[in-house]
């Protein structure tokens, strides 16, 4: 499985999501690894000291000479690696303005690592540009995280419509994993009427399990640790876990 986590709205759990997500897969004993391709390098500095991350996934998107393996690192979670950003990346576009192959230079990157990795997953920036397009041509799942909050459904529409055009010509079989309602808070009336908007538009796409609010999410990154490892016992533990099993459940059972 090769999923994008795409949301083009900012701040509404993607990296959380990713980074965890791929720490749980990973936690299930199969060789996982997770692509930032964010320039803010958010879920790259969850795991890694800036320090570290000389090669980028800018430079194995821009040239042809250096390869996802020269930028992999190992992350401190046992099956785990990492293909870290940096800032650089936001210059991406930039660089391959002309270039025919420009949407498609993921997705022959990560055939060139043939099949090494059971699970990838992909942590998009928050637009819908050729980075975020980049994902969506070389993934075989999308999943989309929307955080619980009046605006959340602010959006979709462009997202939903970036998945067609993709789904027309360069990837038709891309797969909508998914929504997970995201920095859920259960007490409030307000966040179960969200649920219950969002549950209209998308349906049977929304993931039973909800991430609740947690402020060990947001706390784990900065010990450069998953949640599984910071805080085992914590509701952002169970929700993360609980999210990865219905991912494994949709894709083996091909209702995505
Ligand atoms: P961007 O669009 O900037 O890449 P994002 O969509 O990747 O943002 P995150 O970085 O995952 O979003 O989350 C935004 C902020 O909310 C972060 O500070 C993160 O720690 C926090 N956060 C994410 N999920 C939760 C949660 N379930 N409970 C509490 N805080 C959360
Ligand atoms: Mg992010």
């Amino acid at each position: 499985m090769i999923v994008a986590i795409a949301n083009q709205k900012g701040g509404v759990g993607k990296t959380t999501t990713a980074v965890n997500l791929a720490a749980a897969l990973a936690m299930r004993g199969r060789k996982t690894l997770l692509i930032d391709l964010d320039p803010q390098a958010n879920s790259s500095i969850s795991f890694l000291e800036h320090g570290v991350i000389a090669r980028s996934t800018y430079d194995a998107i821009a040239e042809t000479g250096c390869s996802l393996a020269d930028v992999i690192q190992a992350t401190p979670v046992p099956n785990l690696d990492i293909a870290p950003a940096r800032i650089g990346l936001a210059k991406l576009e930039a660089r391959l303005v002309g270039e025919l192959d420009a949407h498609f230079r993921l997705k022959d990157k990560i055939n060139q690592l043939d099949g090494r990795y059971a699970h990838i997953v992909i942590d998009c920036p928050p637009a819908l540009g050729l980075l975020t397009v980049n994902a969506l041509v070389a993934a075989t799942h999308l999943l989309i995280p929307i955080q619980s909050s009046y605006f959340a459904l602010e959006g979709t529409d462009d997202l939903l419509e970036t998945i067609e055009k993709v789904r027309q010509r360069p990837n038709p079989g891309l797969r909508i994993l998914g929504v997970v309602i995201t920095m859920h808070d259960k007490r409030t009336a307000l966040a179960r009427d969200i649920r219950d908007q969002i549950q209209k538009v998308f349906g049977g796409k929304v993931f039973r399990t909800v991430i609740a609010k947690s402020v060990r999410l947001e706390e784990s990154p900065a010990y450069k640790e998953s949640i599984f490892t910071f805080a085992p016992d914590s509701a952002g533990a169970t929700d993360y876990y609980s999210l990865c099993e219905e991912v494994i459940e949709r894709v083996e059972a091909r209702t995505a």
